[in-house]
């Protein structure tokens, strides 16, 4: 039902901003040129008419809204309990959408010179000038779906940060397409553009009061088509492990190391179940970090798996294997420090199905195929799930992510534009309780 010819556009003024985020600052946003295009975005939004506009220059957030357009009952309406908190206009749920702003510091260049190629025939594509990065079909098959299509890459110094910007700009042209298009029934529409998603940072300072949504999206993903609406339930398992150190010339009997200690805990846990052994819906043990002498050492795991009772079992095995330590070698020998880092937002999500089954069957109306994963991993999305917000991903359109091979179709992205749409129209006949 629509005609984006500008999303190209659009797509090449944000990824010439270099947004990118830095691991390991306190601060939100992490890094100051992130507010580059918070600014841009802000001002965008103003001048296409969006209401509500809010630039949270502290944390650098950008928030906007599209008042509804569909008839409502204002008696029901005041008898909402809800009324203030969602600045209801209508009885349809207040949707909202949310994509990052940063992008990721996995390659280091800062000067973004993002290349629009119209057209693509299928062949490999130098990159920078001297062509040693050569994007190639052979080693990303995935171009081959792009044939004839425009296609956006970098010049090979960079990321291109179609992650997601590729997200952004598809929020912009619904906004846009929205406040330019009454005809077309929509309830509240709520946009919030956030930084630091990169560095696990992203809905860390949102502000549910400028972000007042009943049910969101989060537009951050790769195929045009993906839905993900679980994520891993996740902990962190801090292990420290308290030796006895003697000169090894003397030590029978005496000397308890630390470091074997560790070894004999990574042992009793199941040795496949690694991240190198499974997919899919596979949970694992991870190894990140381990260090020490014979008097003291530590080790840091992290847990991971999408099914809740599969997941506290594994905290209680590893438990356990710390108990039968302690039994060998004494107790205080190892020392266990398990904590939740967050939880599979199916859980929230599956209460309301409809979600996804309105996002599956906009796709099908248009012609997408549905492609839905479990995710491998954590999502903005989860958060603000868990905070009540229930919040799965679609995907954007942009490949190879936090890579100088990453690219976008300029086709899927209008075509996930579309999508959107499509889906917050659907929502326009729907009357909350
Ligand atoms: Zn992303």
């Amino acid at each position: 039902m629509n005609d984006y010819k500008d999303i190209g556009e659009r797509f090449m003024r944000y990824a010439s901003i270099n947004t990118q985020s830095k691991e390991g600052i306190p601060d939100t946003p992490s890094t100051a040129c992130q507010r580059n295009l918070a600014v841009l975005l802000r001002d965008e939004l103003a001048d296409m008419g969006a209401s509500e506009v809010y630039y949270d220059e502290k944390h650098c957030y950008v928030y906007g809204a599209v008042p509804g357009n569909i008839p409502f009952d204002q008696a029901k309406l005041d008898s909402r309990k809800d009324k203030n908190k969602r600045h209801r206009q209508n009885n349809a749920p207040v949707i909202g959408l949310m994509a990052h702003m940063d992008s990721s510091p996995d390659v280091a260049g800062t000067d973004f010179r993002p290349r629009r190629i119209d057209s693509y025939d299928g062949t490999d594509i130098k990159l920078d000038k001297d062509g040693q990065y050569v994007l190639s079909a052979s080693e990303y098959p995935s171009l081959k779906k792009h044939i004839g299509q425009s296609i956006i890459v970098t010049d090979g110094t960079t990321v291109l940060g179609g992650d997601d910007k590729a997200g952004v700009a598809a929020i912009m042209e619904v906004m846009k397409f929205y406040l330019s298009h009454p005809e077309y029934a929509h309830g509240t529409i709520r946009c919030c553009f956030t930084p630091d998603e990169e560095v696990g940072n992203g809905p860390m300072w949102l502000d549910q009061d400028h972000f007042a949504c009943d049910y969101a999206y989060t537009i951050d993903g790769g195929d045009l088509g993906q839905l993900e609406y679980e994520n891993f339930n996740a902990a962190s398992a801090v292990i420290n492990i308290n030796g006895i150190s003697t000169h090894p010339g003397n030590a029978k009997g005496k000397m308890k190391s630390a470091l074997l200690v560790g070894m004999e805990l990574a042992g009793m846990l199941p040795s496949l179940e690694t991240p190198f052994y499974t997919e899919g819906r596979e949970g694992f043990y991870h190894l990140l970090e381990m260090n020490g002498t014979t008097d003291r050492s530590m080790m840091n795991y992290i847990i991971r798996d999408h099914d809740r009772d599969r997941f506290e079992e594994r905290k209680a095995e590893m438990k356990k294997a710390v108990e039968a330590l302690n039994l060998r070698y004494g107790d205080g020998t190892v020392e266990l420090k398990l904590k939740d880092s967050y939880y599979n937002m199916g859980e929230k999500i599956r209460p309301h199905m409809h979600l996804i089954d309105n996002a599956v069957n906009a796709m099908k109306a248009l012609g997408i195929e549905p492609m839905i994963d479990a995710i491998r991993g954590g999502t903005d999305g989860c958060r603000l799930s868990f905070e009540g917000i229930p919040c799965p991903n679609l995907g954007t359109g942009a490949y190879n992510y936090h890579s100088r091979f990453e690219y976008v179709s300029v086709d899927e992205m209008a075509r996930n534009v579309d999508l959107i749409a499509r889906i917050l129209n659907t929502y326009a006949s729907y009357e909350l309780d």
